[in-house]
């Protein structure tokens, strides 16, 4: 379709007129970055005025960025839990927002092991929805030909529970997959997908898979991106295959689908594109009955142009196995978003996963920066937040937002640094989420949990005169799903009564029995991570360790050991130490329903 010249963007031609627009609404956000910030924030304050939260500051009505930041303290989760709790239990009443909450959003992050619930309001659905159309008008500026096939994304939705005052919690995809702004899209040339709906939106994730991966072996030729939220789901889908591609070559050479797959819903739509095709069949046996599945992705779908994954942030670690399976495919970071608010996109997708940056929407919330000081200089008691537009390049700052859902000053906890900017918007690389020692999917598990579950472990081995002296931790990834690899150096008092290899097997699941319940779905309904690991090592070993950091430059007085780690010599150091290794024998607690 010939583009009108004056939509023309300065990112690029535009693929329709369509997209033009898109991109032109992109270039008038980025160009007023700062006048469409203090217009969000006078917005979100006129609309809440009235709500108890600001009320209770003495806001008055104003709606200005000073009075704002003089009144308005900065918060964390832990701040807000009372008015979260209110909502929860069914207070109605204007609390954080003028606008009913709708639902909660379930983060991945927890707070005291579960889940945080961040309140949503319908119209936030909208944003959502204009953060998502501006992400294709984007890729087809680098990729052309997206409307001549279909992208394989494995997507799916997760459990959903009742707070006590009856409002809907569940994950923030969840809620967008089960939304009409999803189910009933309209049909875009550059966005058809080979799972339909109904796979998508099956809550049992074998069924969901299964007919996703079906879906897409059967339109194989189509498939032009394959994708996934996160590189770990990615991940995930090509050991699904690896484990039951028998069973899906059995179901395309007859045509009749598995008996495991019983959601009629599911069933009937996957019927309708599931033919006999033995020739495919056989294809997919072929390629899956190698020894190597290096390159699986490309030579099942031949004609994927890139991998549509978050490999930044925790996901990098996924890096070397995804380029693996695909033959080093580019790897797309499309957006950056959260329960709270969703944040921005990336304008140059097919960059390499180490320059990835993400700008910043200024439309999407009001956003403030806190200069984030590197370890050991210490912060200034009286942080002055920095706004979108006066971010300086090159600074590290922790992201604060004020959202139309109701979230003042709050802070989401992820680390950014500025890399450049568009028009006058910054651009960020998210550096790393504060606190965070293990990540496999989207669990996050920081230090006090990790000590907290050594030490409920560690009473098993107390009826064996045995303690934990020294532990460090690392997140496996090489093994799909990855798990957590925990060190232990015991004391043993008395060897002739050592706790053996079932007592140690219990110590692991009594660890993943005290980690976050964003752990424990992992584990449990996801499957999407693995029988946590100890690993007991030779006694001396942590000194060994910190004589390895001294001969590195660590100082003596201020070493502490690492409790998780990641750099190789040190790895090969604990590795070569190993006595015993032991797995958990079986899955932790789970359910949907909050503990608390
Ligand atoms: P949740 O609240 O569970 O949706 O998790 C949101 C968090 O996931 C963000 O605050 C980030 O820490 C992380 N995240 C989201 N998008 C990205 C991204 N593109 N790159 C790195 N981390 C991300």
């Amino acid at each position: 379709m010939a583009v009108d010249n004056a939509l023309s963007s300065p990112l690029g031609p535009p693929a329709c007129e369509r997209d033009a627009k898109a991109l032109q609404f992109l270039e008038e956000m980025t160009r007023n970055a700062d006048s469409v910030q203090e217009d969000v924030l006078a917005k979100i304050l006129t609309q809440n005025a009235d709500v108890e939260y600001l009320k209770r500051f003495n806001l008055d009505g104003a709606t200005d960025r000073e009075t704002f930041k003089s009144k308005i303290p900065m918060i964390t989760y832990e701040d807000l839990q009372p008015e979260i709790q209110r909502i929860a239990n069914g207070d109605r009443s204007s609390i954080l927002s003028a606008h009913p909450i709708s639902e909660f959003l379930t983060s991945s992050g927890t707070s005291a092991g579960e889940r945080k619930l961040m309140p949503t309001i319908k119209q936030e659905l909208d944003r959502r929805q204009l953060l998502y159309s501006l992400l294709m008008p984007v890729m087809n500026l680098y990729v052309p030909g997206l409307d001549k096939g279909k992208g394989l994304y494995f997507l799916f939705v997760k459990s959903e529970t009742r707070t006590p005052g009856g409002l809907l919690a569940r994950p923030v995809l969840t809620s967008y997959y089960r939304s009409d702004h999803f189910k009933t899209r309209p049909y875009d040339p550059y966005n058809v997908y080979t799972s339909p709906n109904e796979a998508i939106l099956c809550a049992d994730s074998f069924q969901s898979m299964y007919t996703q991966m079906l879906c897409g072996l059967l339109e194989r030729e189509q498939v032009l991106r394959v994708g996934a939220v996160f590189a770990s789901g990615l991940l995930r889908a090509i050991r699904f295959l690896q484990l039951h591609w028998r069973e899906l070559s059995d179901d395309i050479e007859s045509g009749m689908l598995n008996k495991k797959i019983t959601d009629p819903t599911v069933k009937d739509c996957t019927l309708k594109i599931l033919k006999p095709n033995p020739k495919l069949a056989e294809f997919v046996r072929m390629e899956c009955g190698k020894e190597n599945w290096e390159g699986i992705i490309t030579r099942i779908w031949p004609n994927t142009k890139y991998l549509d994954v978050i490999v930044t942030g925790a996901m990098a670690q996924y890096i070397p196995t995804l380029d693996y399976y695909s033959g080093c495919l580019p790897k797309a970071c499309t957006m950056y978003a959260s329960s709270e608010c969703y944040f921005g996109l990336n304008l140059n997708p097919m960059c390499k996963p180490s320059e990835v940056c993400y700008t910043i929407m200024p439309n999407m919330a009001y956003f403030e920066f806190l200069p984030h000081e590197p370890a050991g200089i210490s912060q200034d008691s009286t942080p002055k937040l920095v706004d979108l537009a006066d971010v300086e390049l090159g600074k590290e700052y922790e992201l604060v937002i004020t959202t139309y859902a109701g979230l003042y000053r709050y802070r989401v906890g992820d680390i950014l640094r500025v890399t450049g900017f568009h028009n006058s918007a910054p651009q960020f690389h998210f550096v790393r989420r504060k606190n965070v020692l293990l990540s496999i999917d989207s669990d996050k598990t920081d230090e006090s949990e990790l000590q907290k579950a050594v030490e409920n472990a560690s009473q098993l081995l107390r009826e064996f005169n045995t303690s934990v002296v020294e532990y460090t931790s690392y997140a496996d990834t090489k093994t799909i799903p990855g798990h957590y690899v925990i060190y232990w150096e015991l004391l043993v008092k008395d060897s002739a009564n050592s706790p053996g290899d079932e007592v140690l097997n219990q110590c692991c699941l009594a660890m993943e029995e005290s980690l976050n319940s964003v752990y424990r779905q992992g584990r449990v309904a996801d499957n999407s991570i693995g029988p946590l690991e100890i690993r007991v090592v030779k006694n001396g070993t942590f000194e060994e360790l910190m004589d390895y950091a001294i001969s590195r430059g660590a100082s003596i007085n201020q070493y502490k050991v690492p409790r998780c780690v990641n750099f190789t010599p040190i790895m090969e150091l604990l590795d070569s130490r190993v006595v015993s290794k032991h797995f958990s024998p079986a899955v932790p607690h789970w359910t949907p329903e909050r503990r608390r």
